[in-house]
């Protein structure tokens, strides 16, 4: 893992950096909008991770494995509107609380797939936080690096995400996910020893400035009808199911289905970490396709290709499947009793390639840990 960092920073800057520091992506098991709605989340780290080498210097250079050359940026100018501006974001945002330094080179190495879902933009902010605010000499606890990196993302970069990508990047225990309340930030790891199937459909989503603003728009929409009806109520997933009947004479069709979801999800999330606890992946996997059909027709984030693979897996013998990350592209996670996987990856294969035209990219993880120290 800091083999390839390492020698990334040795080539781009001609030292041996400082330190490195690793961060997981990850796959949410359920809970898909629930984050920015006062739901829970049930994420778990993958195996894949993204390195940041890292050395005090003083100006800001950074560089990416993902393009040639580093970049020399002015940390107070205007944000530049490429990659970069994560990790100024993460920089303003130390600045903020005194615990940055006052420059550094570095670079960045990553086996997290950009834009598929899976967190590529939290597995960098968070190992830039954790990698920086040490070379300030100072030692942030997991939910502090968190947050720099959900307002590094959120404030700095302007996605309006929820806090799950940077929680779970910072926090994650091996062969464990977590139950994430977000109204109340309380978060219980759950055992989930079995190996995850990814398989991603191909289609990368673009999340700044894109569908995902336009949704948490319509939440936002939703919420203030309905505060109108129940003014104590201060998230859509706050909603009891049994206020659903009247909620959907007070709202628009499409407004009323993005609530159904979220009151929906937050139920099937919390019996799915059950269904975890008991080591019932049967349910589990039930729970998971009952959540695809509900983003595919309530919240409209999915796509055909993530239609298909799920319907694919159960029919060759999945417990279930579903789109997970913000939608509009991504990745499908699979969960197969152990013995099937193969039998469910070879039948995905097929159904895809004779829909599409093409052979999905697919491979298998386990429930990782959060940011560490690399040795260098
Ligand atoms: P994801 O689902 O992968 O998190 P996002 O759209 O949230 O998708 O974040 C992807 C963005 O994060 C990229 O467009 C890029 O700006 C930044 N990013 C992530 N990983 C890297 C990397 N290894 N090198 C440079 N930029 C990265
Ligand atoms: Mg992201």
């Amino acid at each position: 893992m800091t083999a390839p960092a390492v020698a990334a920073f040795r080539g781009q800057f001609r030292r041996t950096p400082d330190l490195a520091v690793s961060a997981p992506g990850r796959v949410n098991l359920l809970g898909e909008h629930t984050d920015y709605n006062g739901g829970p989340v049930l994420p778990m780290a993958i195996s894949r991770r993204t390195t940041v080498a890292a050395a005090r210097a003083d100006d800001w250079r950074f560089a990416s494995g993902e393009e040639p050359g580093a970049i020399t940026v002015d940390v107070h100018a205007e944000l530049r509107r490429d990659w970069t501006d994560y990790v100024t974001g993460v920089v303003r945002e130390l600045q903020a609380i005194g615990a940055a330094p006052d420059g550094a080179h570095l670079t960045i190495s990553s086996t997290v797939p950009i834009g598929a879902g899976l967190s590529s933009s939290a597995a960098l902010t968070v190992a830039a936080a954790r990698a920086l605010s040490a070379l300030a000499g100072r030692r942030l606890d997991g939910r502090a690096l968190a947050e720099i990196a959900y307002r590094a993302e959120h404030d700095q970069v302007g996605v309006r995400c929820g806090r799950m990508d940077q929680t779970i990047a910072s926090l994650a225990r091996p062969r464990h996910a977590l139950l994430f309340e977000t109204a109340s930030g309380e978060i219980t790891e759950v055992p989930m020893p079995g190996r995850v199937l990814v398989v991603e459909t191909g289609r990368s989503h673009r999340l700044t400035g894109g569908e995902l603003n336009a949704r948490r728009s319509e939440c936002e929409a939703a919420l203030a009808a309905l505060r109108a009806r129940w003014p104590e109520l201060n998230a859509l997933c706050a909603l009891p199911a049994a206020s659903l009947g009247e909620a959907e004479r007070l709202l628009p069709d499409a407004l009323f289905r993005r609530v159904r979801h979220l009151v929906t999800e937050t139920a099937r999330t919390r019996r799915a970490a059950v269904a975890l606890r008991a080591g019932d992946l049967a349910a589990l996997g039930e729970l998971l396709v009952a959540g695809q059909r509900s983003l595919a027709t309530d919240f409209e984030s999915s796509i055909p290709e993530a239609d298909l693979i799920v319907d694919s897996a159960v029919r060759h013998g999945a417990y279930g499947a579903r789109l997970t990350g913000a939608g509009w592209g991504g990745a499908v996670l699979v969960l197969t009793p152990e013995a099937e996987g193969r039998v469910v990856i070879r039948g995905i294969r097929r159904d895809f390639a004779a829909a599409f035209g093409r052979r999905p990219v697919a491979w298998t993880t386990r429930a990782a840990g959060g940011v560490r120290r690399e040795r260098v």
